[in-house]
C-alpha cells in the first residue's frame, strides 16, 4: 500500500490506493488532530510507503517510526498532483495559474514543463474561519459555509454601482468597491450574522480571485485553476471565484479532488 499525504497548516490531507488496479481513496484530518491521523495510518497502513509533503509534513514524520517515509517540497507535489488531475479532463488548459486557497493562498504558474511560485497572500481559508469567529462566534467550517449561504451582502459591502449612483461606471458595477464598505455608511445598526458571513466570504474569494487574476495577467495566460480545502462543500465561495473571475476577463477551473492534489502528487512520488 502507498500513501500521499499532505500535512497542511489546518488539515493533514491522505491519497492512497489499496490496491494498483483500485481507485485513489481520499481522507483528511485536521492537522490540530494530529495523534489521529497517527493512529488511523498505524491502523490502516502500518507497513505503507509513505510520501509526505505540506508544512507540518516534518512533524508529522516524527510520529510514524514504522512506515518507510519520504519527503516531497510541497509546491512540487501540488503541481504534479494538478497536472495529474487534469489528465481527466477533455478541455483542460495546457499553461495556466494555479491558485491554492489553503489556510493561507499560493499563486503559481504552471505548465507541463516548469512551474514556479508568483506570490500569495495571507487572505484565505485561516482568514474565512478566524474573521467569521471574530464577527459572529461561528468558527465551524461547516457551520460557517452553511450560514452564508443565505447571506445578503448588500448592507456590508459597496459595490462599484452604489457609488456610481445614477450614473454609467467605467467598470463593471457589480465589481466590489469597498469589501465592508457599507458598514458605516448603510444606516443600519445592527447585521444578520448571515450577511456577515457572506461578506466574509466575500472579502476572501474576491481577494484571491483579484490576485489570481493580476498573475494571470502577468504571464498572459486566461486559465485560472483553484484549488484548497477551503472551496469544499463551498458552493458560495466557488460562485464568488468563478463569478469574480469571468467578469475579470479569465476562466476559473475547480477539480475533482483538487483539494487532495498535494497529496496525490506525494503518492505519485512513490
Ligand atoms: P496550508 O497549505 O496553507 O498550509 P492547508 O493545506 O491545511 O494549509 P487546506 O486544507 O487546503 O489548507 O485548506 C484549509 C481551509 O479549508 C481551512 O482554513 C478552512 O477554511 C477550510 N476547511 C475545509 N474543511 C475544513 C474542515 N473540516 N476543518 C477546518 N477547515 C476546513
Ligand atoms: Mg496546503
Amino acid at each position: 500500500l502507498k500513501m500521499g499525504i499532505d500535512a497542511g497548516g489546518t488539515l493533514i490531507k491522505i491519497a492512497y490506493k489499496e490496491e494498483a488496479s483500485a481507485s485513489l481513496e481520499f481522507i483528511n484530518f485536521p492537522s490540530a488532530r494530529m495523534q489521529e491521523a497517527v493512529s488511523w495510518i498505524m491502523q490502516h497502513a502500518p507497513k505503507a510507503k509513505v510520501s509526505i509533503t505540506g508544512g507540518k509534513a516534518a512533524l508529522l514524520q516524527s510520529y510514524l517510526s514504522q512506515n518507510e517515509i519520504s519527503t516531497i517540497v510541497e509546491f512540487d507535489a501540488t503541481c504534479s498532483g494538478v497536472q495529474y488531475l487534469l489528465r481527466d479532463i477533455k478541455t483542460a488548459p495546457e499553461a495556466f495559474v494555479l491558485t491554492n486557497c489553503g489556510t493561507g493562498t499560493s499563486i503559481h504558474y504552471t505548465d507541463p514543463n516548469k512551474h514556479y511560485r508568483l506570490g500569495g497572500s495571507g487572505v484565505g481559508g485561516g482568514t474565512l474561519i478566524g474573521l467569521s469567529y471574530l464577527l459572529t462566534g461561528i468558527g465551524d467550517f461547516n457551520e460557517i459555509i452553511h450560514t452564508a449561504k443565505n447571506g445578503n451582502r448588500e448592507r456590508v459591502d459597496l459595490k462599484v454601482s452604489h457609488i456610481y449612483e445614477g450614473a454609467v461606471p467605467p467598470i463593471p458595477g457589480d465589481l466590489t468597491a469597498s469589501n465592508f464598505g457599507n458598514v458605516r455608511l448603510d444606516g443600519s445598526n445592527t447585521r444578520e450574522v448571515a450577511d456577515l458571513l457572506a461578506s466574509v466570504m466575500g472579502l476572501v474569494g474576491e481577494t484571491v480571485t483579484t490576485a489570481s487574476v493580476l498573475a494571470a495577467g502577468q504571464c498572459g495566460v486566461s486559465s485560472i485553476v483553484y484549488i484548497g480545502s477551503s472551496f469544499v462543500g463551498n458552493g458560495l465561495l466557488q460562485d464568488i471565484v468563478t463569478g469574480y473571475t469571468k467578469l475579470r476577463g479569465a476562466e476559473a477551473v475547480f477539480l475533482d479532488h483538487g483539494p487532495f492534489s498535494g497529496a496525490i502528487g506525494a503518492w505519485l512520488s512513490l
